[in-house]
């Protein structure tokens, strides 16, 4: 097996876990990895279930393949977070439940629990709505993710990116849990959220957190 192979591959099996997680359902989401002149990215409109890795498709910075499939429909948005943000080695971008739920009704997350902060900031934005698969939308995107490593969009879904595959389906799955309380939480009442200066605590410990 070659490395490419073996990367993707590597992209195959993070798409199949965001289904396991639950966190994307169908052809919906794609997930990409940077590599060297561009990045892998799965196919536009195939169930991950029956991919095999040479499905994956490897895109150059200017958006051309070589490969026997056509990319996610969203390889520019892709393309534009490796562009604006040297920190990011993979994009996870899902329609998972409760992200989708808050971001139909335009909300971003406010610091209602300090874990928002993992995100980069003292919240995470909601991108403004643009048809799938645009410029427009890569935009509204890229704009939103301003000092953050996620944001929703608009009556869509989220889109995450972390320096590796794994960190990158981590941050989708722990964004997922957070838009699924911060959901419960409306049920109850007016969420209480935390002081910017607390925020900003967290996020400078975050900073050196988990490191062994
Ligand atoms: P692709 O199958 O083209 O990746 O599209 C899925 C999607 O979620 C579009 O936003
Ligand atoms: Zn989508």
């Amino acid at each position: 097996m070659t490395a490419g192979d073996a990367r993707k591959s590597a992209v195959l099996a993070t798409a199949r876990a965001l289904n396991a997680a639950g966190i994307n359902r169908g052809t919906a989401g794609n997930v990409s990895l940077r590599v060297e002149g561009g990045f892998i990215v799965t196919p536009t409109g195939m169930a991950y279930d029956g991919c095999v890795a040479d499905d994956m498709v490897r895109v150059a910075a200017d958006g051309t393949t070589q490969d026997r499939r056509k990319p996610s429909s969203e390889w520019r948005f892709h393309r534009d977070i490796y562009a604006a943000r040297a920190e990011a080695g993979a994009v996870v971008h899902t329609h998972s439940p409760f992200a989708t739920t808050l971001a139909c009704l335009g909300l971003g997350i406010p610091p209602f629990h300090y874990m928002i902060a993992r995100f980069g900031g003292a919240d995470v934005r909601c991108a403004a709505y643009a048809t799938f698969g645009t410029q427009e939308l890569s935009d509204a995107i890229v704009a939103a993710l301003a000092e953050r490593s996620a944001c929703l969009m608009a009556h869509h879904g989220m889109v995450v990116f972390g320096a590796d595959l794994d960190a990158a389906l981590a941050q989708a799955v722990e964004l997922e849990t957070l838009c699924e309380q911060y959901w419960r939480v409306l049920q109850l009442g007016e969420p209480r959220l935390l002081p910017a200066a607390e925020m900003a605590r967290v996020i400078a410990k975050f900073s050196g957190y988990g490191q062994q």
